[in-house]
């Protein structure tokens, strides 16, 4: 009867550490929309027009469009003519925990030159690309104390925009889908010349870790180009083009909210609870990663794995896959995640929230 009466409290308490995972309420797609430049930085004026209010309207369209959407959550860096530095633009990003960050802008070329390209961040790099990223990330020069933002990098410099590109490479593969379809609505629904999806050091998209484009919507310089950009219709549909890549991409990104864990568990605590590989007071999950960088739990962002947890012990976030008292489970859950790539994944064990060594945690038993 003791035993019995043990059980049952140790069961209560595991059921309610499967509740706290699984009480996470539907999280909203978050994206947040960074109108490039503002108030002391216009951008460029190219032919005359203003880069930093071309931005603002392209990216107040887009946001419209999106909040019709009751599963998106749109974050602006900026809503109105102000100065924003680069680093504080990242930091609402990242702050917001956001799905994606799409940053708009319009370029400008000595030479006639026309056509949209889309950034992400990363080290396939060309010297054009460069200059397009340098004139992008000089305004850091009109912020106050930029050098403490951005630890000693200077524009002028390719190699200092070498290591900041690494940073993000684990967004690589979703910012690319993301900046394609982009592109593909430029050209194909809009007809506009496409030069592409590129890579390059652009440091606003370096602040931010989640998936990351820069968009120049097309030259100012070039005159009927820039007509287009500065008119109400260019801006409309440069917002609709964009705003249906983010659509699309939604879609197809497998977002899902964390997992059914608690239902499998709780099958489990009734079916297996009486044979040997069963911990009722234990809790194992398989650590796949540790990282500096705070990932969202989501399965584009682990191989597809869903069920991920995440704890952030000193300055190091912990990733974890599963979370089961059965013994037998984890170690098959252990196996998926060394199928996914995960070479290094190992088992650990909870006890009361704290971790304990995996040997002690297969010691105890509650018999
Ligand atoms: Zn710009």
């Amino acid at each position: 009867m003791q035993t019995n009466l043990k059980y049952l409290l140790v069961s209560f308490i595991f059921l309610l550490t499967v509740f706290a995972y699984t009480q996470n309420p539907v999280e909203k797609f978050v994206v947040v929309l960074d109108a490039g430049h503002g108030g002391k930085d216009p951008g460029n004026l190219g032919s005359g027009f203003k880069e930093k209010d071309i931005a603002l309207s392209i990216i107040l369209n887009i946001g419209k469009a999106l909040e019709n959407h009751k599963d998106i959550e749109v974050i602006y860096t900026r809503k109105a003519d102000v100065f924003v530095n680069l680093f504080e633009r990242g930091k609402i990003a990242n702050k917001a925990d956001a799905d994606l960050f799409i940053s708009v802008h319009c370029n400008s070329f000595h030479k006639p030159v026309y056509g949209t390209e889309t950034y992400v961040l990363g080290t396939k790099r060309s010297e054009t690309n460069f200059n397009v990223a340098k004139r992008e990330n000089e305004v850091i020069f009109l912020e106050e104390d930029f050098e403490k933002h951005y630890e000693g990098y200077n524009p002028n410099d390719p190699e200092s925009l070498i290591a900041i590109t690494l940073m993000q490479e684990d967004y690589l593969d979703q910012s690319i889908l993301l900046a394609s379809y982009i592109q593909d609505n430029f050209t194909n629904k809009l007809k506009r010349h496409n030069r592409g999806v590129k890579q390059e050091g652009f440091i606003v998209l370096h602040q931010t870790y989640m998936p990351s484009v820069l968009v120049e919507t097309g030259f100012l310089t070039y005159r009927k180009e820039g007509i287009y950009l500065n008119s109400k219709k260019g801006q409309q549909e440069m917002a609709t083009s964009i705003k249906d890549a983010v659509l699309k991409y939604k879609e197809n990104i497998n977002f899902e909210s964390v997992s059914d864990l608690g239902q499998d568990d709780e099958e489990t605590l009734v079916l297996i609870a009486d044979t040997d590989n069963f911990f009722p007071d234990i809790t194992f999950k398989v650590q796949i990663a540790a990282s500096s960088r705070k990932l969202r739990t989501k399965p584009y962002n682990f191989k597809g794995l869903n069920e991920i947890s995440r704890i952030k012990i000193a300055k190091t976030f912990k990733y974890y896959y599963g979370a089961t008292s059965d013994y037998e489970k984890i170690k098959k859950q252990k196996d998926e995640a060394l199928q996914k790539g995960y070479d290094s994944c190992f088992i650990v064990a909870y006890k009361n929230g704290a971790q304990i060594t995996l040997e002690e945690a297969l010691k105890s038993t509650s018999n």
